[in-house]
């Protein structure tokens, strides 16, 4: 299946993904993983989108899909993919539609994770990882077993992302809102768009997905 994931930063994109691709057996294609990879590594696309990533804003859209076309091309995406963060503007989902028509993939469905503004702030807020093995953790809602020790790995080292802070995550809201909304009708036009209720559990969206799938 050839899956998008929208929605607001923070919705349940990156954990619900992580849920699909274990189910289905397709990978995951996050950009914004991918940009904090190159951040990190130096590259040249690294130290191009590394102001606008710390900023909250969107890195140009033609590093993005350069980054995403190259991705799409690997082998392992072949059988089918979930993209997460991508598109995330008008021009992004055009090209995106050019790119899998030329490889004659078709789309099964966008589905957009529906999460008010207030719940989004406390999740990115709270959320951090594990520096070892990167598994996911919340001040509030998903403590490790034991304080201060992975439940997955026993790394002791955790990392909150430099762009969770609040004026980061209000400038993503709002450029979430600007940029990012107008393909939500685009998608909708295609018949393609399933929108799910994300305020839930992680347990409870991924049951909602699921039904949404075995029907797409
Ligand atoms: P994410 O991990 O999806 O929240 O993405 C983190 C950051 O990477 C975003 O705030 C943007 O700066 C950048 N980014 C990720 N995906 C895209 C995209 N499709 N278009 C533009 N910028 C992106």
């Amino acid at each position: 299946m050839n899956i998008i994931l929208l929605g607001a930063p923070g919705a349940g994109k990156g954990t619900q993904a992580e849920v699909i691709c274990k189910a289905l057996n397709i990978p995951t294609i996050s950009t914004g993983n991918m940009l904090r990879a190159a951040v990190k590594a130096g590259t040249e696309y690294g130290l191009k989108a590394k102001a606008a990533m710390d900023a909250g804003d969107l890195v140009s859209d033609d590093i993005v899909i350069g980054i995403l076309k190259d991705r799409i091309a690997e082998p392992d995406a072949h059988n089918g993919f979930i993209l997460d963060g991508f598109p995330r503007t008008l021009p992004q989902a055009e090209v995106l539609e050019e790119m899998l028509a030329k490889k004659g993939i078709k789309l099964d469905a966008v589905i957009e994770i529906q999460v008010p503004d207030e719940i989004i702030m406390e999740r990115i807020l709270g959320r951090y990882s594990c520096m070892t093995c990167g598994a996911g953790y919340h001040d509030k809602f998903q403590k490790p077993k034991v304080y201060g020790v992975c439940d997955v790995c026993g790394g002791t080292d955790f990392y909150r992302r430099v762009d969770d802070n609040r004026a980061t995550v209000q400038n993503r809201l709002v450029n979430y809102r600007a940029l990012t909304y107008p393909t939500i009708p685009y998608f909708e036009k295609k018949g393609l768009l399933r929108c799910v209720d994300g305020t839930g559990t992680i347990e409870a969206t991924s049951k909602k997905i699921d039904d949404l799938l075995a029907v797409a």
